[in-house]
């Protein structure tokens, strides 16, 4: 007796490009001036530097090939030494201790609890053997900026923010990626703003992006084309590595006309987010967990907790949401997920993080892009409602709804 299903939308489909990036990149390609050193002002490059730091509110930022490399970047000028240890939440991507090991240091895996946020009772532990931290706002979640600045201001440890995933959420008001020394971003397809690939960092330190500049690929005098002082600019040239992870001018060109397009980006994002959550939460095995009282978010995705359910039983929810057209990946299920700590293997050391794995073994994870309207929410709501009850109604489910 099959009954008619409402159609599922697709949460995987980017958003299509503002039309001005065409006549742009038509301008690029007819003059083949693709480098960011080539014209002598005003590159693409250049102006999106210009824009963003003007649109977080940072003296300097320095766009790159990828929040990853602008990670890498950071450590390095930062100058920390050869095995240095960065702290980092285990609950990250990983991209993250891939830069720590890219910069030959030593990351630290910290404890995240339920909520997705770093554990600040494992964190301050573990914070007296720390050169440096980088906070990852993973999935957006933001762990307790004012409790992770006061202990590492008194410790004196620099912190990093990998915001690359949380481009227009704020902690008090304040943008995030503008709390820490460095705060890094992505413009990898999966973020707020796409452009395939690309990344920025952000700081209002004169010295730390001067060394950035240099390291990232601004040979001889390029870094004249830099709004940063020349006086730190002379102090490091020629005394660093040049790692060329520059952006190219084609990348800015598709990222500078989605940038006034972020607030209703981050509006539409968070209507959505807090729509499917009050309907998630209605359900007694599905759980939303709250945010920090002064973070205001800016999601793309939700994560939920699996709650009261056995082991079967979220396999049993996992098969029904799927036969119901919504893919829920459970982070630490899903086979080399990722974000599940254990998979790193290109560490030096395993880790045994049982808070942390116990999350990633109940925590759902559902695109949920802002160009999807409150209807079509309700729709994947729905189906994960409904598939909770399929899991927990003897007979499975599943099948009967297919
Ligand atoms: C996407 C992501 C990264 C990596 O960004 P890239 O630009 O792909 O290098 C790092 N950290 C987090 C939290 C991310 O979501």
């Amino acid at each position: 007796m099959p009954e008619t299903r409402p159609e599922i939308p697709n949460v995987y489909d980017a958003e299509p490009i503002p039309a001005a990036a065409m006549e742009e990149v038509t301008r690029l390609l007819s003059t083949g001036d693709l480098f960011r050193y080539t014209a002598p002002e005003n590159a693409p490059v250049s102006l999106l530097e210009r824009e963003f730091a003007a649109l977080l509110g940072t003296k300097y930022a320095l766009a790159v090939s990828s929040c990853s490399a602008a990670l890498f970047l950071s450590l390095k000028a930062l100058d920390l030494p050869r095995d240095a240890t960065v702290l980092i939440p285990a609950f990250t991507f990983a991209a993250v201790p891939s830069s720590i090991v890219h910069a030959e240091c030593q990351p630290v895996l910290v404890e995240c609890g339920a909520d997705y946020r770093l554990d600040m009772a494992d964190f301050e532990a573990k914070l007296p053997q720390a050169d440096a931290v980088i906070i990852s706002h993973m999935r957006g979640h933001t762990s307790d900026m004012d409790a992770i600045m006061a202990l590492c201001e008194t410790a004196d440890v620099p912190v990093i923010e990998d915001a690359a995933h949380s481009l227009g959420t704020t902690w008090h008001g304040r943008n995030i990626g503008t709390i820490g020394r460095l705060g890094c971003f992505s413009f990898q397809s999966y973020k707020l703003i796409n452009a395939g690939e690309g990344g920025i960092m952000v700081t209002d330190d004169a010295d730390l992006v001067a060394r950035a500049v240099i390291m990232s690929g601004a040979y001889e005098h390029a870094w004249s084309k830099h709004d940063v002082p020349a006086e730190a600019m002379r102090t490091w040239q020629n005394r660093l590595p040049l790692y060329n992870l520059r952006l190219s001018n084609l990348s800015a060109a598709i990222i500078r006309p989605q940038l006034p397009e972020l607030a209703r980006r981050v509006r539409d994002g968070r209507r959505n987010h807090d729509h499917v959550a009050a309907m998630l939460n209605a359900s007694p095995w599905l759980r939303v967990p709250e945010k920090l009282e002064p973070e205001e978010r800016a999601p793309d995705s939700i994560q939920f907790n699996l709650e009261a359910m056995s082991e079967d039983q979220i396999t049993a929810f996992a098969a029904a949401a799927a036969a119901r057209g919504v893919k829920v990946q459970i982070f630490g299920r899903s086979t080399d997920n990722a974000r599940a700590y254990w998979n790193w293997q290109f560490l030096d050391r395993d880790w045994d993080l049982p808070r942390t794995r116990a999350m990633l073994m109940r925590a759902c994870d559902v695109r949920l892009p802002a160009r999807l309207t409150p209807e079509e929410c309700s729709i994947v709501a729905g189906e994960l409602v409904a598939a909770a009850e399929d899991a927990m109604t003897s007979g499975g489910g599943a099948v009967a709804a297919e």
